[in-house]
């Protein structure tokens, strides 16, 4: 994976080169981004830059034996961490699962969690990162490297370490010579702080409309008014963008103008029909509905302010126009991304979906209420 690989995402990238060049790679970094922002491409992306031979100033060479194991995840002197699920036949530790990992990121380095949980064929259960991998961790980073002279520890979704991840505590304060340290997550309010305060932090913006729309045209073949479309919608979110690209029409609109439909009507008699219905998509598929949601809401607040001028075409922009003229105002559509977004929350951790959706139908209308 080199830089080049990585979509947008220019000034984080140049503020990481500047850093190598000056000789400055702090050891325990954490790298945070909204979904969808590309986070683990561009840890791998800097690993591969720091320990590449022959790097130029602006990428890894992406050629020589260094970068050849980085690229197929076999280089012996990184160690991959990632949640996966407690039963997962004999695996004890994230190297058992390997395999599965390097095929998950040669197919798509860009994959989500859900993606990643699909590939285990769990789905449905919940993601751990256990205490016996955090001891692998220390004790990998302890050895003397095997090739060069650095030892690198990537941890995928940090969010993930419960409270036994205070056991990385010593290692992040004192880390043994010419080791990297790295973190990958999107929800520092689901990290341990601990481990928080002990990094430095590498913040990710959601990826710019330009970048975005060039990459669903270049790797995905979306032509190129439906990839500028797109880009707008899912607002920097490349798995958001690409997931609705592959539908001819967006797959969510329909769904969203029912719900709003049961929610501003207070239908809850429909709601349960409605819930029961999106559910079908799974686990994976009702989380990028919310997501959907979440952009287009935000959408909605932002246009009494900017215009509506240049940001959604066709269906989704009537839609908005529509709903603004409800005048909901800023506080109220902020409390309606809060209840899409906690129901997300609740996906992610295993809660059954058509529960989670009944309860967000009623959430959504106890925020619209007006106080007189
Ligand atoms: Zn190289």
């Amino acid at each position: 994976m080199r830089f080049e690989d990585v979509i947008g995402q220019d000034q984080v990238k140049a503020r990481l080169r500047h850093g190598v060049a000056v000789g400055r790679i702090p050891h325990a970094q954490l790298m945070l981004g909204p979904e969808g922002s590309g986070g683990l491409p561009l840890a791998l992306a800097y690993i591969q830059f720091v320990m590449c031979p022959n790097r130029t100033e602006l990428d890894s060479c992406g050629e020589c034996s260094t970068c050849r194991k980085l690229s197929s995840f076999t280089h012996p002197d990184v160690h991959y961490t990632f949640p996966f699920p407690k039963k997962l036949g004999e695996m004890e530790v994230c190297s058992d699962v390997y395999p599965q990992w390097r095929e998950a990121l040669k197919d798509d380095v860009y994959m989500s969690y859900g993606d990643w949980m699909q590939q285990l064929n769990a789905e449905n259960k919940q993601g751990n990162i256990p205490t016996k991998e955090l001891r692998n961790i220390i004790k990998n980073l302890s050895l003397k490297a095997y090739e060069g002279n650095m030892k690198v520890s990537l941890v995928w979704l940090p969010e993930y370490l419960g409270q036994q991840g205070n056991i990385l505590l010593k290692i992040l304060e004192e880390p043994p010579a010419g080791t990297l340290f790295l973190l990958v997550g999107s929800d520092v309010d689901d990290i341990l702080s601990t481990i928080v305060s002990r990094t430095q932090l590498v913040r990710m913006a959601p990826i710019e409309d330009a970048a975005l729309s060039e990459a669903l045209v270049v790797r995905d073949d979306i032509a190129e008014a439906d990839a500028q479309r797109l880009a707008k919608v899912a607002q920097g979110n490349y798995h958001l963008a690409r997931e609705l690209g592959k539908e001819a029409t967006n797959p969510h609109l329909d769904a969203w103008r029912q719900w709003m439909t049961i929610v501003f009507k207070r239908k809850m008699g429909d709601a349960f029909a409605w819930s029961d219905d999106l559910s079908s998509l799974g686990r994976e598929g009702v989380k990028l509905f919310l997501l959907y949601g979440i952009q287009v809401l935000r959408t909605c607040a932002v246009v009494p302010y900017s215009g509506s001028d240049g940001l959604w075409e066709g269906p989704e922009q009537d839609f908005v126009n529509k709903f603004n003229t409800l005048q909901l105002g800023y506080e109220v559509i902020g409390k309606m991304v809060k209840v899409l977004e906690d129901a997300m929350y609740g996906i992610e951790r295993n809660g059954n979906p058509k529960i989670i959706l009944m309860d967000a139908s009623y959430g959504l209308v106890k925020s619209i209420v007006k106080k007189n």
